[in-house]
């Protein structure tokens, strides 16, 4: 597996709307497999393929379990990796909430940004087969950032107060999109 250059925004490719994924061949099991191996390496917690100046809708999330408190805030989602090609959001909770997102492609930042706090996914597995996912919470947050990647759209465009990450936010981070609250 190799670790991924993570591309920012002065690369068009992260402005593009990607193309759906057609063929889970050998070459794209390949870059799923990258863009894990790139979300373990950067302590990630999701990873869509633009980012990675890949023109395809598929995206990787992991919610890390890897201390008490990861463990005790995500509860059964805490570790469990998901790779969802061609996502469509299905379902969103009319109840928002306001948290504070970061990403890997823009490094040093972080803003508010309001979400449905909960949303159900319709999408493909890594190998073409049907899945739908409800998630809520942390969940349901990374899945629509990194949806937004899909179109184009990055968290700045849509968040309030985007500010420099304090060293000492730096610090808690828990990942990609580096959710400096969650933890
Ligand atoms: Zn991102």
């Amino acid at each position: 597996m190799t670790v991924l250059d993570i591309i920012q925004p002065d690369n068009p490719v992260l402005r593009r709307k990607a193309r759906r994924v057609s063929t889970f061949d050998r070459r794209f099991q390949k870059l799923v497999d990258d863009m894990i191996e790139t979300m373990q390496e950067t302590h990630g917690i999701g990873l869509a393929a633009p980012q990675v100046a890949v023109s395809q809708r598929v995206f990787v999330a992991r919610l890390p379990d890897d201390s008490e408190e990861a463990r005790e805030e995500f509860g059964e989602q805490a570790g469990v990796l998901y790779v969802i090609a061609n996502p469509k959001l299905v379902r969103v909770s009319k109840e928002a909430e306001e948290g504070v997102e970061g990403c890997l492609s823009i490094p040093g930042f972080i803003g508010d940004v309001e979400r449905p706090h909960a949303v159900t996914i319709k999408g493909q597995d890594r190998h073409g087969a049907a899945l739908r996912v409800r998630a809520e919470g942390w969940l349901a947050r990374v899945f629509q950032h990194e949806l937004d990647h899909l179109n184009g759209i990055l968290f700045i465009d849509i968040a309030t107060d985007v500010r420099p990450m304090e060293e000492d936010e730096e610090e808690e981070e828990i990942g990609e999109e580096s959710m400096a609250e969650a933890d």
